[in-house]
């Protein structure tokens, strides 16, 4: 296989998608959208296997990704009848009965004292004032007033929740037209060179043979290339993060649409229900060794408040990550590269910071071992900053009512994770490192949320004088509240803006 060139000539011209679902569409879609002129893009998905049919809810960097693809957001928004998301509502975490909103905004405001907001609210607390967290975040107090606006004079951070079927549609009637060919057809056989080990060619059940100079492994689960045809071994995280199955199920819509995902938690796991302008996305995410799929098929129908729109379906995963997503000249996105089970939705993040990069460091010249290295690293870092923000919300638990929490609540956490804890708990010390997704408020928001009182905050929250914190944060929720109550409920929003399109 010619993979190596004299400097300059382009080596790297003919890439197969591998897969059609969210990650195979988004990435063939970008990759025309960024690189077609110099590509020869075709995706070979099989319509008999089908999509997994879930990954409904999103985080703000879809925006970006979107926004870069010059994709119009009310377009779009009707097409894939989406609605907006501004946090993830916790119900039964730390405490059955507990409540809390992780929002995708700040909290507060930016003062010029070197700390941030959460130390002076800690202050406050500490002195018997201030309320709530919640009350200085935009996006909590529209979320749940069920407010949206885009402004002026101040939009709310946000992502959206949508109809991963029509999403993928949407992609598709834009990749197409920019080039991409589509062959409907069942992989049955991935061809190596002898030699070098790289891919050579996907054979299809119909006999047809397609090459390519750089594969993209978006098959699913099934890692078809990266994992069965090239043997990247996958790195089980199933340890930390017990859960492994969920039940899955849309329903009828069931009063206006809130803006944010609920993540409500059970004996065994959680349950999720995710609010579409057309209908809601409900699933049961349970670990098998605590509860069966029949009882979590029966809890999640008892449990839905809209009615079922088709019989539950089981879908079985594993948290972890493939050991490297770029091998040889084939690289994994979405599923087929790992998964970190779906509590913060963050695997359409995962796939579109993997075609960025892949995009930004497209192999023209071949396959440098240093840029695979690079690669490789990054994704890496990416999996594994989520996986511990998931295992915080499982770890940080005063539930006792389970096995399944019992597990969670004394486990022995990561050293990344433990680290983080001892600087919460010292001082409310946290920190967002470069290029992770969750910011230092998604960490206290969790954190706080899930009742882990430090023991100190930053001294210098001391330093403002008492009277000048109680007006500021008077002043905060005051502007806080205003924008609110300025802002036209969700459900009006939605429909001036971006109406559901015509139910294909
Ligand atoms: P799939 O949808 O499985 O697509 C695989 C594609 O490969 C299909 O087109 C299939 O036909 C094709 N294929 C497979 N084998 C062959 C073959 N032999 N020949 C030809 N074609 C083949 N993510 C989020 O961001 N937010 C969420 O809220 C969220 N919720 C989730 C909930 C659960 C329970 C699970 C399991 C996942 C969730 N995810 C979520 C993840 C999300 O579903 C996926 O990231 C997203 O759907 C992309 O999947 P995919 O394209 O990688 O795989």
């Amino acid at each position: 296989m010619n993979v190596k060139a004299p400097s300059g000539e382009r080596v790297v011209k003919r890439v197969v998608v591998a897969g059609g679902g969210t990650a195979g569409w988004v990435t063939a879609t970008a990759l025309a959208r960024h690189l077609g002129p110099l590509l020869d893009i075709t995706l070979i998905e099989s319509e008999e296997i089908g999509t997994i049919g879930v990954g409904e809810s999103t985080t703000p960097t879809f925006r970006g990704f979107h926004n870069l693809m010059k994709i119009k957001e009310e377009h779009f928004m009707s097409a894939a009848q989406a609605t907006v998301k501004l946090g993830i509502e916790f119900r039964n975490w730390a405490r059955v009965g507990d409540r809390y909103i992780h929002p995708f905004g700040t909290y507060g405001r930016r003062w010029s004292w070197m700390a941030d907001f959460h130390h002076f609210w800690l202050h406050a607390h500490a002195q018997g004032f201030g309320g709530e967290l919640g009350e200085y975040c935009l996006e909590t107090r529209a979320g749940e007033a069920n407010r949206m606006s885009l402004g002026p004079p101040l939009a709310p951070s946000y992502a959206y929740h949508i109809d991963a079927a029509r999403y993928a549609r949407f992609l598709r009637e834009l990749a197409e037209p920019a080039g991409v060919k589509r062959i409907e057809g069942k992989i049955r056989n991935v061809e190596l060179d002898p030699e070098s080990g790289f891919i050579e060619a996907l054979v299809l059940e119909s006999g047809i043979r397609v090459e390519a100079d750089l594969f993209v492994d978006c098959t699913g689960f099934r890692s078809l290339l990266l994992g069965d045809a090239l043997g990247v071994e996958f790195e089980d995280w199933g340890h930390w993060i017990r859960t492994n199955s969920a039940v899955a199920v849309q329903s009828t819509s069931d009063g206006p649409e809130q803006p944010y995902t609920s993540a409500i938690a059970h004996e065994a796991g959680w349950r999720w229900r995710i609010p579409l302008q057309h209908r809601d996305g409900n699933g049961f995410v349970f670990a098998s060794d605590f509860m069966s799929a029949d009882e979590a098929h029966a809890r999640l129908l008892a449990e839905i408040s809209g009615e079922p729109l088709f019989e539950p379906w089981l879908i079985r995963f594993k948290t972890g990550t493939r050991a490297k997503a770029w091998h040889k000249n084939c690289v994994a996105l979405g599923l087929a590269g790992g998964f970190i089970e779906p509590l913060e939705s963050t695997s359409i993040h995962l796939m579109m910071a993997g075609v960025t990069r892949l995009i930004e460091d497209f192999p023209f010249q071949g396959f440098n071992p240093s840029l695979l290295a690079y690669f490789n690293g990054k994704s890496r870092q990416e999996f594994e900053n989520i996986r511990d923000f998931i295992i915080l919300h499982y770890h940080v638990t005063e539930r006792d009512d389970s096995g399944f929490w019992d597990h969670c609540r004394t486990m022995d956490p990561p050293d990344s994770v433990r680290e983080r804890l001892a600087l919460w708990e010292e001082n409310a010390r946290a920190y967002q490192l470069p290029h992770e997704l969750f910011r230092v408020d998604s960490w206290a928001a969790v954190l706080l949320g899930q009742r882990r009182q430090p023991r100190g905050y930053h001294r210098l929250a001391e330093m403002m004088p008492e009277q000048q914190l109680r007006n500021e944060l008077a002043r905060m929720k005051r502007e806080i509240d205003d924008l609110v109550n300025d802002m036209p409920s969700h459900p009006d929003f939605l429909s001036r803006y971006c109406p559901a399109a015509i139910p294909a």
